[in-house]
């Protein structure tokens, strides 16, 4: 089914210097449009057969050529959209493609938005909501698991296994359903108790599916996203030296992240494939500054503590424990953290000034806080740290499983777990069929949501504004 008759045209390919920039035209008039500005090799043909490539001519408005280009063409509904696309191969930079876009135009092709090939894949049902997403996990990986999670994804895995689940609870719904307007066939077909405890143990069978399926996109999702670590401390506790010591030991992948003030200096690097953010904040020396350039610094600082997964609160094992120490700790009680000694390498010659048990006691009496002794210096202790930091944030996932979901995906696989446990409660109070059916439904609509079954335009923009123009 066809759903937009606007043929567009965008550049596939990076800005810049290149060996070859692509130009993708798609839509009912895409042959005839990319005819317009290509002269083929004489006798080679005017209609030439899809999905092999040709070498042409770019011509501009005067007919002259402007460019040696190899061209493709293929036919609806075998394309990446399911309409007619061409692709125009012009060399690289950006001119020639970009003189080609300008004549397309001119003709009658319009700019394509961002992501509205995938968009239009979408639509004319080549590919479902969360394989388009992870079209976009796939341009946005920056590690190899990363990558190989997007592509489970896109290979229809993930949608596999929530389809199944939405089918098992469309087939549970409708039987409650049928019980409900037929009540005297229930008598016979399913006796009192023992129906529902057998619909009791289907709803937990799914429901645990569902929460397998949450861990792999968890891990999918940290795998994109990656884990933000802040580190945090006082003055000369040595969270400079630790995060150095860190990225020197692992495969960084950006450094100096644009954007980045002299209050917050934020590096990701990647350990067993997952990208960890280590942001290391000004510290809290400066809490209670006067000035209002440190206050802004500081408030950076606490904003950076709030959007962390996990916190290294980072001391130095040399220093005793004092009042301020303990009010910063007593602080961390309900956010992920890790509290780091270190110097251990002092220790040979200094006495050990902090013990494990007087920060127990300041960071809470019912809390176990991990407390690790580290040294920035020499590296003991590093590994011990990132084995921790990964276990904290992937709990029982298994790294090499994970598949590629958006935080929106996530929250409606939350959203239907949630109703099915409800659903079990409903049960197990015997409260009526009917709301079981309802809350059944509802977990079954999320589902429908996340696989694109049902959806509406300002859901589609949202996802596919995050799309670069071309894709
Ligand atoms: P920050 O203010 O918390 O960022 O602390 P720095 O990383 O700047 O470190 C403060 C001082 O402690 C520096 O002189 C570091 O060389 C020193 N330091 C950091 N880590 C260690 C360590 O593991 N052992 C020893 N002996 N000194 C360290």
């Amino acid at each position: 089914m066809m759903h937009n008759q606007d043929t567009i045209v965008a550049i596939a390919t990076a800005w810049g210097e290149a060996g070859i920039a692509i130009v993708r035209i798609s839509g009912p008039s895409a042959m005839e449009l990319s005819k317009s500005v290509l002269r083929f090799k004489a006798g080679s043909g005017n209609n030439p057969p899809p999905r092999l490539m040709r070498l042409a001519y770019l011509t501009g408005d005067d007919g002259n050529a402007i460019d040696q280009v190899l061209t493709v063409y293929f036919q609806s509904p075998k394309s990446y959209t399911g309409e007619d696309l061409v692709e125009i191969h012009t060399h690289g930079g950006t001119l020639a493609a970009q003189l080609c876009v300008e004549a397309l135009i001119r003709r009658g092709a319009r700019p394509a938005e961002p992501g509205e090939f995938t968009r239009r894949a979408f639509l004319n049902g080549r590919i479902d909501l969360p394989q388009a997403e992870s079209v976009l996990g796939i341009i946005r990986s920056r590690s190899e698991e990363a990558l190989r999670a997007a592509g489970r994804t896109l290979s229809g895995e993930f949608s596999a296994l929530a389809s199944g689940i939405r089918e098992e609870l469309l087939t549970m719904q409708s039987t409650l359903e049928v019980e409900l307007d037929y009540p005297e066939e229930i008598s016979s077909s399913h006796e009192g108790g023992e129906g529902d405890e057998k619909l009791l143990a289907s709803i937990s069978a799914l429901r645990s599916n569902l929460s397998d399926l949450r861990d792999r996109c968890s891990v999918g999702l940290l795998l994109r996203e990656g884990i933000r670590v802040a580190l945090t401390g006082r003055p000369n506790a040595g969270k400079s030296s630790l995060l150095n010591a860190l990225l020197k030991q692992a495969r960084a992948i950006v450094t100096a992240i644009p954007g980045t003030t002299r209050d917050v200096i934020e590096e990701t690097a990647a350990w067993r494939g997952v990208p960890i953010r280590l942001v290391d904040t000004a510290g809290l020396r400066d809490i209670r500054a006067q000035d209002e350039i440190e206050a802004m610094g500081i408030e950076r600082t606490l904003e950076e503590l709030r959007r962390a997964d996990i916190c290294l609160w980072v001391m130095d094992i040399s220093k005793p424990l004092d009042d301020e120490d303990k009010s910063y700790l007593a602080n961390l009680r309900g956010k992920e953290h890790i509290i780091i000694l270190n110097k251990t390498d002092l220790t040979a010659s200094h006495p050990l000034a902090v013990s494990e048990d007087d920060i127990r006691d300041a960071v809470s009496l019912n809390e176990t806080p991990i407390i690790l002794p580290i040294s920035a210096q020499t590296g003991e202790g590093l590994e011990r740290l990132k084995d921790a930091i990964l276990s904290k944030a992937i709990g029982s996932g298994v790294l090499d499983s994970g598949l590629n979901v958006t935080a929106r995906q996530l929250s409606e696989i939350n959203e239907s777990i949630s109703c099915l446990t409800m659903a079990e409660i409903a049960m197990t109070e015997g409260k009526g069929q009917d709301i079981t059916a309802g809350l059944l439904g509802s977990a079954r609509e999320c589902l429908e949501r996340l696989l694109g079954l049902s959806h509406d335009d300002a859901l589609l923009d949202s996802i596919f504004s995050r799309f670069c123009v071309g894709k």
